[in-house]
Parts: structure tokens; C-alpha cells; sequence
């Protein structure tokens, strides 16, 4: 081997360590079962599963997270920057939920805040051969260019990267046919047990909560997560592949679940970096 050649294996920044935080509260997922998975993939990384984020956060932290909680609320789809001050019950409420005494559910949270407050409960980390990986019991969205407007998303690829549990049913849209459906129902005055009704129609065509299947597409979201860290490249365009960024239920379960395979590109792409998990950046 040239000596240059030996100085530049030498360069080479290989990942070592993929940390996956176990989310607040959900407790109906598989964390080992994801790790094994992607132990298969990557056999030189050690994946470790972590508890929540929130049990990293120091006592004399609790208020200034709490707020910066607050302040990560996303409450104008149309904007790009959210710049509310929080009012003094939202803090109390997320004091409350860093605690672990309220339950989480149902607020909107900017993903890049999200990312930014993340990142500092993490502290200082070596990107170069450490991944982590939140997976969140909060509802996320981010800021589209396209039409200028936050969506929902099951996953924000970053540093850290952050998986939504309740965006994976809320984000991907559910068939055409069963919101006109819902709407129609409603109009009529339908209650919870029709309601539970329409959903058991629509059966195997969306995700919803404590479905088994779930554990399955956070296999495909991790990996996502993994890949961005190492290429900047997480998704692909094709359905049938893991790595298909799904924007409606049927696609996510197409992509995780009937096919949970990679195309041939990404298993390809996957055999190379699997041998060499060196970071392209
Ligand atoms: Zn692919």
C-alpha cells in the first residue's frame, strides 16, 4: 500500500456508535428488534438503545427546557419561523411533561427547534463517528418550500434525527375515500364507536396507535435516520423501497411493510456502506 494511500484509510471517518432514544412514554414498540435490524445491516456499529431524551436533561435545566419547549410549539402552518412568546401555562405544561406528570399529545412541534433543544440536552458529541437517534412521543412538523406551509412528518433528518411515534399515523395521509367517509359520518352526528368502525373498515390501510406494524416502519425510519448521517441522502424515490419518504399511508405501509425491502440501488448502496460505514460529508 502507497503511503498516500495508507494516510488516507487513515482519514476516513468510519461510524461506530448509533444511539436510539427510547421515546417519552410509548411503551408498545420493539427498540431491541429495530436495533437488531440495522446490527444486520451495519455489522461493525454498535447500536445501543438509550432512554428518553428527557431523562438526560439536568436538574437546573428543567426551566430553560421547558420553555424552550414552549417556544418550539409550531402554531402558524404558514409560517416558516414561529416567534410566539410562550405563555406561562405552555411552559408549566412542558415542566410537567420533562417531569414525566403530563402526559404528551396532541401540540405541534417546529422539527428544527426541536432539533436545535435536542442537540443541547445531548451536549457536545463526535458527529464524525456517533449518531443519534430521538425517537419522540411529540407530533413534528417542518416548513415546505413548495407550497409554504408545515407538515406533519414521521421523520426530520438532522443532527440529531428525530422520529415521530404519533407522526407515523398522523403524517402520511389516510385513502381519499375514508376522510369523506369521516366527514359524512360526522355531519350525521356519528360518535366514537361508528367512528372506531370506519377505521376497522379501512383496516391494514393505514397505521394507527399501538398498531404491531409499527415497530416495522420505525425499522425503515431508523434506517432513514442512519443513512442520512452517513450520505446526506436518506430517502428514494422508489415505493418499494424502505428509504421512500411516504407522504401517504398506503405508500408507507407499501414501502415498510408489504415490500420492507430496499430497491436495487439501495441494497447495493447498503452492501458497500454495510462493509464501511464511512461518512460521505
Ligand atoms: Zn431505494
Amino acid at each position: 500500500m502507497s503511503r498516500t494511500s495508507t494516510s488516507r484509510s487513515s482519514e476516513k471517518r468510519l461510524l461506530r456508535y448509533v444511539d436510539i432514544h427510547s421515546p417519552e412514554q410509548s411503551t408498545d414498540v420493539d427498540f431491541e428488534e429495530i436495533a437488531s435490524f440495522l446490527e444486520h445491516l451495519f455489522p461493525s456499529v454498535r447500536f445501543r438503545i438509550r432512554p428518553s431524551i428527557l431523562t438526560s436533561v439536568r436538574k437546573k435545566c428543567i426551566e430553560r427546557i421547558s420553555e424552550r419547549f414552549a417556544s418550539a410549539r409550531m402554531k402558524d402552518p404558514n409560517k416558516a419561523e414561529q416567534s410566539f412568546e410562550p405563555m406561562y401555562g405552555e411552559i408549566d405544561y412542558e415542566r410537567r411533561t420533562v417531569l414525566g406528570e403530563a402526559r404528551i399529545g396532541g401540540i405541534v412541534y417546529d422539527g428544527r427547534r426541536l432539533e436545535d433543544l435536542f442537540t443541547s440536552i445531548l451536549g457536545p458529541q463526535d458527529l464524525r463517528e456517533h449518531v443519534s437517534i430521538i425517537l419522540t412521543d411529540r407530533l413534528v412538523s417542518t416548513y415546505s418550500t413548495d407550497d409554504l406551509r408545515h407538515h406533519l412528518r414521521t421523520i426530520v433528518c438532522g443532527f440529531p434525527s428525530i422520529v415521530s411515534l404519533p407522526g407515523i399515523v398522523e403524517a402520511p395521509a389516510k385513502p381519499r375515500e375514508y376522510y369523506l367517509m369521516k366527514q359524512g359520518m360526522e355531519l350525521q352526528g356519528a360518535g366514537d364507536v361508528q367512528l372506531q368502525e370506519l377505521k376497522k373498515a379501512f383496516e391494514g390501510r393505514f397505521i394507527d396507535y399501538g398498531s404491531p406494524k409499527t415497530t416495522e416502519v420505525l425499522k425503515g425510519l431508523a434506517l432513514q435516520g442512519v443513512l442520512f448521517h452517513l450520505t446526506l441522502q436518506p430517502f428514494c424515490d422508489n415505493k418499494r423501497c424502505r428509504l421512500f419518504n411516504a407522504h401517504w399511508q398506503e405508500d408507507l405501509i407499501g414501502s415498510q411493510i408489504s415490500s420492507g425491502k430496499l430497491c436495487a440501488k439501495h441494497a447495493n448502496v447498503m452492501r458497500r456502506l454495510g462493509k464501511e460505514p464511512a461518512i460521505n460529508w
